[in-house]
């Protein structure tokens, strides 16, 4: 193999792509990362990320056993271990919590850049190429080609594409998708209520939408609303005291009065799903294969699973004596993931839907979903397993250290 040979060549570093890298890396694979915009260093003096995620243990095991885990830097992120549920059309309170599963917690809340950087700051003998983008890739029975914008030409085994939702891997390898705008945008960023969080993720079912606060390190929260257009463009043009006077009304005052509005910026929300996420030398992992709407907060910790059954469906392929882009791997890393991914993709369309209805039925429908949940607890334990990420992959990467 030459220089610019690889098992493995991923397009896109970002949370997934790296930890992808680190994966392959570690489990003795060649591989080049290909990224657009090479990402900075952490700031730990800078205010929090606006794009933060709850980590569920299914992925943070994965991030655990590559090492990832441990150099995050643990005053910025927080675990939480309850989640409260509850419509504004009525109905009981959805108290969901790690003592219902045993587990210590039911997640994390990271900032996407400490993740990103932690990953990679992981790699070691990954080539990486940054920045740079896709320009042209080709497959034949041998090789995946790849053309790269900065001039260079690499040649692998398998090319990923892992670079978000627009993914040019995709488009190149003739993977059709499916998807729609949900006509509504999300407001995220860092706020300060009256009252502390108590390390439970809150989430307020409204007409418009939801309103959820993640708790954060400092006592602060991570606000998500997700608003119709029209409601979000009316957000958009209020000053922070008036947006906070607004939110402390849509969340019903859960956590007292909002004190402050530290930062904020809308993101347009849409579902997207790719028909196939393998072709000839080509996989898709994360946004590039499935993109679902963030209320369940499941969009890193799906492409967090697929990296796990990639890279475990690739170490099945080699111990059989097949390369990386093994078509019939690739398919075992296919089925292992579709069906999880489109299950959470139906859910929080579902939900989507139900709980952001304006007709009678719905409203009615809802009132009695969140009550009928809340006092079954089987239902209850089930919605836990599947918010926590326990039940989605039999991967070996996804399963506790100790
Ligand atoms: C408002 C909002 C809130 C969210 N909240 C949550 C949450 O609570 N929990 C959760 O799990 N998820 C959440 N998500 C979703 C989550 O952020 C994404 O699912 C996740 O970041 C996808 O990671 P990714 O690595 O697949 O793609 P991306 O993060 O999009 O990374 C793609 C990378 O590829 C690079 N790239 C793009 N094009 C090219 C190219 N042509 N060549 C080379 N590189 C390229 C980009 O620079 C980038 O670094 C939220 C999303 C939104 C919008």
């Amino acid at each position: 193999m030459s220089d610019n040979d690889f098992d493995v060549v991923i397009v896109g570093g970002g949370a997934v792509g790296a930890v992808l890298a680190v994966a392959l890396e570690q489990a003795g694979f060649s591989s080049a990362l290909i990224e657009a915009k090479r990402p900075k260093s952490f700031d730990k003096t800078a205010d929090f990320d606006l794009r933060q995620s709850a980590v569920a243990p299914g992925p943070r095991y994965l991030l655990d056993r590559l090492g990832i885990w441990p150099r995050l830097d643990k005053s910025r992120i927080c675990g939480f271990g309850g989640m409260k549920v509850w419509d504004a059309a009525g109905g009981d309170t959805l108290y969901l919590e790690h003592t219902a599963v045993g587990l210590p917690e039911l997640g994390h809340i990271v900032e996407n850049s400490l993740l990103v950087d932690c990953a990679w700051q992981k790699l070691v003998s990954t080539r990486i190429v940054s920045p740079a983008s896709l320009a042209d890739l080709r497959t034949d029975a041998f090789r995946a080609h790849l053309a790269l914008d900065n001039g260079e030409r690499l040649s692998a085994s398998l090319v990923v594409g892992a670079e978000g939702a627009n993914s040019p891997v995709r488009h190149a390898a003739g993977i059709n998708t499916t998807g729609w705008h949900y006509g509504q945008r999300c407001t995220v960023g860092a706020i300060k209520p009256q009252k502390h969080h108590r390390h439970i993720a809150w989430q307020r079912f409204t007409e418009t939408g939801p309103v959820a606060f993640l708790p954060l390190s400092d006592g602060r929260c991570s606000m998500a609303w997700h608003a119709d257009d029209t409601l979000a463009a009316e957000l958009n043009e209020l000053d922070d005291l008036a947006f906070a006077e607004r939110l402390t009304e849509a969340s019903d005052g859960v956590l007292g009065r909002i004190e402050r509005i530290d930062s904020r910026a809308a993101f347009d929300l849409k579902l997207l799903h790719a028909h196939r996420y393998v072709a000839s030398r080509v996989a898709l992992v994360g946004d590039a294969a499935h993109v679902v709407h963030p209320m369940a907060g499941q969009g890193v910790n799906l492409g967090l699973l697929d990296v796990a059954e990639l890279v475990s469906a690739l170490e099945r392929g080699r111990a059989a004596g097949h390369e990386p882009g093994n078509q019939r791997y690739l398919m075992r890393y296919q089925r292992a993931r579709m069906a999880d991914n489109l299950a959470m993709l139906a859910a929080t369309d579902g939900l989507k839907r139900l709980f952001g209805s304006h007709s009678a039925l719905p409203r009615r429908a809802r009132k009695l979903g969140t009550t009928v949940v809340a006092r079954f607890p089987p239902l209850r334990q089930l919605m836990i397993h599947q918010a926590t990420g326990a039940t989605a992959t039999d991967a070996p990467l996804t399963r506790p250290t100790r």
